[in-house]
């Protein structure tokens, strides 16, 4: 969360006294807050269609469905990612394939080219921590071996690839309003297409089934029993107002995160993380990399002491493949009849080791975060570069030194 207040108090005031919470009932002359939210997040990002949802896991099934993938295909999904991407996949009975990621920790180009086999239906690229994943290699050779690319997106809403928003570059895209994302109404997410059969089938798998609602679309897919994944009216007040703060909160956490990277100038015991787009990323964050594990949780102590907030991401729990239980312990479903990896063949082949990924561990061991302060202002900008200069120094130096 980086910013709410009396706007959506206020919204979600005034919603409460008109005391229409259900999302559906709308007409073109009365929309509803939801409604309305679609239309203003599509256009936004630039998306023919949007269906907002109760999570950014969610969004990711909805995504899933609606791009056709099935059980017992294989999807390729990056080893650093929160585990939902995973677990989305697992959920609709396809099959996650564990894929490197690149020393800026996004999806591998080069490991997606290897990991792509006969079976494999997609590949989702995900941008972490408001960095972008390298999209035009990776949907190039998804163009060449006819796969599907369905991005997530739960980390880096309003960012950017190449000048075109993230979310919208594949078959369909997945964002989340969790509370700890750019933008927040506590949880929710939105799918956003521009394929009209990927959003007819969101919306019947996000809305148990449905085919009957008074202002549902004609249907041009057949109808099949789904879940119920509903936005809310309460949310979608939030959400409007949220979404008006997006361009602010971006710019003043670029303008942070480029205004410490100049600061940082060229530093001489760590460097900067490849980073994809940094007119595009969302700046939520700054990757450093050391030499080391040791080098880098050395930095990370001293960041401590210095009351920085740096992290490491190799010690980010469930965000590392190898922390994956239900993966590592096969546990692909809540009983082995629904669990595509005790029931496909794709699943069966698949080995979930927590060294299934060296170069994907490497990189995130020689890695730190930086969390950028929405409202840094110049001269904390001065202090903040002054501190990680000294904890790269510290870092670099010998342990008898320490
Ligand atoms: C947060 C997140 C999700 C899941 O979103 P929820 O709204 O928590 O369901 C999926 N993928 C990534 C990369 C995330 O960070």
């Amino acid at each position: 969360m980086y910013e709410i207040g009396e706007e959506e108090i206020e919204a979600l005031a005034r919603l409460i006294r008109g005391k229409k919470l259900f999302r559906f009932g709308g007409t073109p002359e009365k929309p509803t807050e939801t409604d309305l939210f679609e239309r203003e997040l599509g256009a936004h990002m630039g998306a023919k269609h949007t269906l907002a949802v109760n999570s950014g896991t969610s969004a990711l099934i909805c995504a899933l469905v609606g791009a056709g993938v099935e059980p017992g295909d294989e999807v390729l999904v990056p080893g650093y990612t929160f585990m939902a991407t995973a677990l989305a996949v697992l959920n609709i009975g396809a099959v996650p394939v564990l894929t490197e990621v690149d020393a800026g920790l996004m999806l591998d180009p080069l490991d997606v080219a290897r990991k792509i086999g006969p079976r494999t239906k997609a590949i989702v690229p995900v941008h972490m921590m408001g960095h972008v994943a390298d999209l035009e290699p990776i949907l190039k050779i998804a163009g060449e071996r006819n796969v599907m690319v369905i991005e997530d997106a739960c980390q880096c809403v309003g960012g950017s690839y190449r000048g075109k928003r993230t979310g919208t570059w594949g078959r369909a895209g997945a964002y989340s309003f969790n509370f700890y994302k750019i933008l927040t109404c506590g949880e929710g997410g939105a799918m956003v297409t521009s394929d009209e059969t990927v959003w007819q089938r969101a919306r019947i798998q996000h809305d148990t089934g449905t085919a009957w609602r008074d202002d549902a679309p004609e249907l041009k897919v057949p109808v099949f029993a789904g879940e119920n994944y509903r936005f809310d009216e309460m949310r979608a007040a939030v959400m409007r107002v949220q979404l008006k703060r997006l361009e602010g909160i971006l710019s003043r956490l670029r303008a942070r995160n480029l205004g410490l990277r100049e600061r940082l100038g060229r530093p001489e015991t760590f460097e900067f993380a490849p980073v994809h787009d940094l007119a595009g990323f969302a700046g939520t964050a700054m990757f450093l990399r050391l030499e080391n594990r040791a080098q880098a949780q050395a930095f990370a102590a001293e960041a401590a002491k210095q009351q920085l907030g740096a992290g490491l991401p190799y010690d980010s729990g469930r965000h590392v493949y190898s922390n994956w239980e239900p993966l590592i312990k096969r546990r692909g479903a809540f009983h082995p009849a629904r669990d595509p990896l005790a029931t496909t063949e794709a699943g069966k082949a698949q080995a979930y080791t927590v060294d299934a990924l060296p170069r994907t561990l490497e990189h995130l061991a020689r890695t730190v975060s930086v969390g950028i302060g929405l409202d840094w202002t110049e001269q904390q900008l001065d202090e903040a570069a002054a501190k990680l200069k000294l904890c790269g120094k510290h870092a670099a130096a010998p342990v008898s030194a320490q």
